[in-house]
């Protein structure tokens, strides 16, 4: 049986998912799962072994089993679009490579995690948007997003727009990106994450979770094995 799986897909980038997917490998592999992550393509560093790059985030916090490379197949170091990136160097993203990465990460584990790049409509290649490969993995989609003013728009957008393209949304995650200020009353970044979770949920239904800057691991609320069974 192939195993379940969680396809982790941003409103934007630079919104935390690497965070958020450190954070379910950990509490996943703490709780006895055999966890994998997958990264289908990186821009912004040479080589996924390259710390501290998404890849190797993900590597580590899945235990370090296998190698960098395994997490994520294909990195190139401009941090722009991953296409752009690869032709910056002469290269072009691996269409198939794409795909098969990630058939190779799901035989190594219980629980398999793929970080997308950039938001759900984001270019992989010159062929594959983000929500193109969420279709063909067919995983239960959590959607995250940056803790911050806008919160509420910005993942209602993104909800909608996977609803429309058939994705299966199955949470949200509200990932704070910068540490807390001093701040505190109506203008603190907790309370705006924690009303923006409040309208989330009550507008769509859907369980929310927030991630405090650098958490290792997921709060409680969230039966994140059950959901990554689908
Ligand atoms: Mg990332």
């Amino acid at each position: 049986m192939a195993a379940a799986g969680i396809f982790l897909a941003g409103t934007d980038t630079d919104v935390g998912k690497t965070w958020v997917a450190a954070a379910i490998l950990r509490s996943l592999g703490s709780a006895g799962f055999q966890v994998a992550a997958y990264k289908p393509v990186a821009s912004g560093f040479a080589s996924a072994a390259d710390e501290p790059s998404d890849a190797w985030r993900l590597w580590d916090a899945a235990g370090r089993r296998w190698k960098p490379e395994d997490v994520c197949p294909q990195s190139f170091a401009a941090p722009i679009a991953p296409a752009s990136s690869a032709r910056a160097e002469g290269r072009q993203v691996d269409e198939e490579l794409l795909r098969s990465g990630f058939a190779a990460c799901r035989s190594r584990g219980d629980v398999v995690v793929v970080e997308a790049a950039g938001g759900l409509f984001s270019p992989l290649s010159d062929q594959t948007l983000v929500v193109d490969l969420a279709k063909e993995f067919a995983l239960p989609v959590v959607l995250v997003d940056a803790a911050r003013l806008g919160a509420i728009g910005r993942s209602l957008a993104a909800i909608c727009a996977a609803r429309a393209e058939g994705l299966r949304v199955a949470a949200v995650v509200l990932s704070h990106t910068t540490p807390p200020g001093d701040d505190v009353g109506p203008t603190a970044s907790r309370t705006i994450a924690r009303e923006a979770a409040a309208e989330i949920t009550r507008r769509t239904g859907l369980p929310i979770a927030i991630l405090d800057h650098g958490a290792k691991r997921m709060p409680p609320g969230i039966d994140w094995a059950a959901l990554a069974a689908g």
